[in-house]
């Protein structure tokens, strides 16, 4: 699957397609049971999709953005929840590492983003602290020749199987005026001496993605810890979802576009009224609706990669990006359901998998509302 002299990035994407297909047969299994199989996450390594965007130099493919939107809708179009987990590790904590940490860190630690041993975690959220990240309670003291963390993060993707995660606390004291203050990323391995995880989240989708809390007690990291510098880390973790953004919308598109290929397919075979009800104007028409969300969505999502790729200014495409394909997501995937009549109920036909996968896409990495006050920021701050 590594990209050969000559390979397009559609034909990337492709192998990508054939390989995330090969996978049904282990998602209901690894959905019942809420976790991603060791072998699955060891294969992506192998594959190298897990370090698609970190530098040739430091072990990866130096593939674009472009590329990894394409490839994480075709593996969130076979296994949403797999696709999370992908857009964590190898978009947000890779992307993070690459761009602001030392020589030593991306040595020590992009290889372990990379090689499949497991899903590295994003741990920004706290009960108290979702929209409003900046107002984070974690604290971070200094000691000795190393840091001491308390709190606890909510919601960690894949904290079960993480070696490291991007981790947000405060230095000092919250100060009025400036809530981001203090706030520093440390890269803590869930190993160090004080760390812990909470119970897995119950959730309604993302079976097998695993989210847990991750819990700070008196946790003791090196001075190497820091990413970036100290009290610069919110800067740190908007640059991480601004590429998150992008993840999320190629795993929406994913999501519509499964449920929508499945639902033409389901219309092709079932007769009503003695007819295809692929021949009824009312399954067309919603069809066809489906098929120009997921479009616009992909165009809105490649021009976010795009603007990346080119060291241009991405935030607000990338929240465009994002709120429509999330909000298309969830009109596909309600209108495949549909389609399926009430088969599109049960379990055994899979659109409401992709339904339920799709209720997510418009709450993390920033909720809908978020992504319009960001968008509108940029508008008036024009
Ligand atoms: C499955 C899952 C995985 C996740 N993974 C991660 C992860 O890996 N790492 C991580 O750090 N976090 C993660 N999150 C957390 C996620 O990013 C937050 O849930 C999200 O940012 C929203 O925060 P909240 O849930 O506290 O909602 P709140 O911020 O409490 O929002 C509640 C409602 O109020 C609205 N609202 C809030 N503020 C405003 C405003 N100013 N104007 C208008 N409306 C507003 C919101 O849009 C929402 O509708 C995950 C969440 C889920 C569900």
């Amino acid at each position: 699957m590594r990209p050969e002299a000559g390979q397009t990035e559609r034909e990337l994407a492709e192998a990508v397609r054939d390989w995330a297909a090969s996978l049904a047969p282990r998602i209901p299994d690894a959905e019942r049971d809420g976790g991603l199989p060791a072998e699955v996450v060891h294969d992506l390594g192998e594959l190298g999709v897990l370090g698609m965007g970190v530098p040739e130099a430091d072990g990866g493919l130096g593939a674009s953005t472009v590329v990894f939107a394409l490839v994480l809708e075709e593996i969130a179009a076979a296994w949403p929840s797999l696709a999370i987990g992908v857009s964590v590790n190898s978009g947000i904590v890779a992307g993070s590492i690459v761009r602001y940490g030392t020589r030593e860190q991306r040595a020590r630690w992009l290889p372990r983003l990379i090689d499949g041993s497991g899903l590295c975690a994003f741990a920004l959220t706290e009960a108290s602290s979702g929209s409003d990240a900046a107002s984070l309670r974690a604290s971070a003291r200094r000691d000795g020749d190393g840091w001491v963390l308390n709190g606890r993060k909510h919601f960690v993707t894949n904290a079960k199987y993480a070696p490291l995660a991007i981790t947000f606390a405060r230095v000092g004291m919250v100060e009025e005026g400036t809530p981001h203050a203090g706030i520093t990323a440390f890269i803590v391995p869930t190993d160090a001496p004080g760390v812990s995880l909470g119970p897995s989240d119950q959730k309604m989708g993302l079976l097998a993605s695993d989210t847990s809390s991750l819990v700070l007690e008196d946790a003791r990291v090196g001075a190497d810890a820091v990413l970036g510098e100290v009290g610069r880390g919110f800067a740190i973790a908007l640059a991480g979802l601004d590429g998150g953004r992008i993840g999320v919308a190629a795993q929406s598109i994913g999501i519509a576009r499964a449920a929508i290929e499945r639902a033409i397919g389901y219309a092709r075979e079932r007769r009503q009224f003695g007819r295809p009800i692929v021949e009824f104007e009312a399954i067309r028409s919603s069809l066809a609706r489906a098929r120009t969300d997921i479009d616009a969505a992909r165009l809105l999502t490649l021009r976010a990669a795009w603007l990346r790729d080119s060291g241009r200014a991405y935030t607000r495409e990338a929240s465009m990006a994002k709120l429509f394909a999330s909000e298309a997501a969830q009109r596909v995937t309600y209108q495949a359901v549909q389609v399926f009549g009430g088969y599109g109920y049960m379990r055994e036909y899979q659109v409401e998998r992709y339904a339920r996968d799709a209720r997510v896409t418009t709450l993390y990495e920033g909720t809908s509302e978020v992504q319009r006050m960001v968008i509108a920021r940029s508008l008036v701050a024009a």
